[in-house]
């Protein structure tokens, strides 16, 4: 069977629109997945996941629409980061995912908090006022033998959970979250 080039171009248009969150423009799970879903994770790879703080909250006291507009302005700022080797998806709801590629596990620490910081200095015009939000992020590290990106994505997400525990307003790398919990104890009582 032999398609023509026009049909051939409509179904790459149609397989783009599927890998595509229709909100932000940002590539969703489904091209996280095709994109990276049989890399094996060195060390110099990582994912960082973030999530909207208190974003609930947002919904309920400023309304859906603002809610959404907050959400494309955090697509915008994790955007403006995005580059060769770094690719920014939203996973879905208020949840978003940057993968990073040939990047010490400093440096993706370093980016990650860059975009949390970034996006807390954003402020949202609404009818009720100027609205301020901030970002929670959790960074999984890929390994020398090579992780799966489930096996990245679990990581970031503990370290995610730890960030939020922590307070929010912050980017934790895996496996930090424990050694924190030991410092604080520690030093009060020192
Ligand atoms: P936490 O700081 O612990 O992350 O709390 P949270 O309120 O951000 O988390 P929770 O999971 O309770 O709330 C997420 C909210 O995100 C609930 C849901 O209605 C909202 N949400 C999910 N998708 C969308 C969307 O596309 N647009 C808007 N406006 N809201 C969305
Ligand atoms: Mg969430
Ligand atoms: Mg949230």
């Amino acid at each position: 069977m032999t398609l023509s080039l026009h049909h051939l171009q409509a179904q790459i248009e149609l397989k783009a629109e599927t890998m595509t969150d229709p909100l932000t423009a940002l590539m969703n799970r489904r091209g996280l997945t095709s994109l990276y879903g049989e890399r094996a994770f060195g060390s110099f790879m990582s994912v960082a996941m973030f999530d909207l703080d208190h974003f609930k909250k947002t919904n309920d006291v400023f309304g859906h629409p603002v809610g959404d507009q907050v959400l494309c302005r955090f697509a915008a700022v994790i955007n403006k980061y995005a580059r060769t080797g770094v690719d920014a998806f939203r996973l879905g709801g208020e949840e978003f995912a940057l993968v990073m590629s040939r990047m010490t596990e400093e440096r993706a620490h370093d980016l990650a908090s860059k975009i949390s910081v970034a996006f807390g200095t954003e402020i949202v015009t609404t009818p009720l006022g100027p609205l301020r939000s901030t970002v929670s992020g959790g960074i999984g590290f890929g390994k020398a033998g090579g992780s799966s990106l489930d096996d990245v994505l679990a990581a970031a997400d503990a370290a995610l959970y730890a960030a939020k525990r922590a307070g929010r307003n912050r980017v934790i790398g895996q496996n930090k979250a424990s050694r924190a919990d030991q410092v604080g104890p520690a030093l009060r009582s020192a």
